[in-house]
């Protein structure tokens, strides 16, 4: 993937370099190259943040023409395949969420009390990453889960302690 080299793209630029990603890709495979399919990249490309498939098609239905839930959950997959979207397992939450993986590179905090999930980038773990010894990879892209007790939830924990210790 391109993704380093174009870190600094605008959304209009974005959008293009992963339109014709996904033009070569459907090539690629003999796929046909549907108004549907590029539209949902498209909406997916305007979705900030992270979302499950079944709530992409609601919403996509909602704003859009018909399309089919089997269209969504299929065009998710290829996207997937081509690397322009990336599916996420936040701890061991039963569902898998998903967001746009071209030109985003980032990494997660996330809370196993309240399970809310935060993102973060760094130029610190940027720059290790890239002195990491790799066994020869060449990076395209990465994510960090880092997971914990949040600051709201350790504020909570302590006012419930100190409650606990008054009785
Ligand atoms: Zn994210
Ligand atoms: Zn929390």
């Amino acid at each position: 993937m391109l993704q380093k080299k174009n870190e600094y793209l605008s959304g209009e630029n974005i959008l293009f370099a992963v339109e014709e990603n996904f033009t070569h890709y459907l090539q690629q495979q003999g796929l046909r190259k549907t108004p549907e399919r590029y539209a949902l990249l498209e909406y997916i490309y305007s979705k900030q943040g992270h979302w499950d498939i079944e709530s992409l098609y609601y919403e996509f239905v909602k704003e859009n023409l018909q399309v089919s839930r089997a269209t969504v959950y299929n065009t998710v997959e290829l996207l997937l395949d081509c690397n322009l979207v990336i599916k996420h397992q936040f701890g061991n939450a039963g569902s898998c969420l998903y967001e746009k993986a071209y030109n985003n590179t980032h990494h997660h905090i996330i809370c196993s009390r309240c399970k809310s999930i935060r993102e973060f980038n760094n130029k610190v773990v940027k720059s290790i990453i890239h002195l990491l010894p790799l066994r020869g990879l060449r990076v395209s892209h990465y994510s960090l889960y880092i997971y914990g007790i949040c600051a709201k939830c350790n504020k909570e924990l302590s006012k419930e302690k100190q409650l606990k210790n008054k009785n």
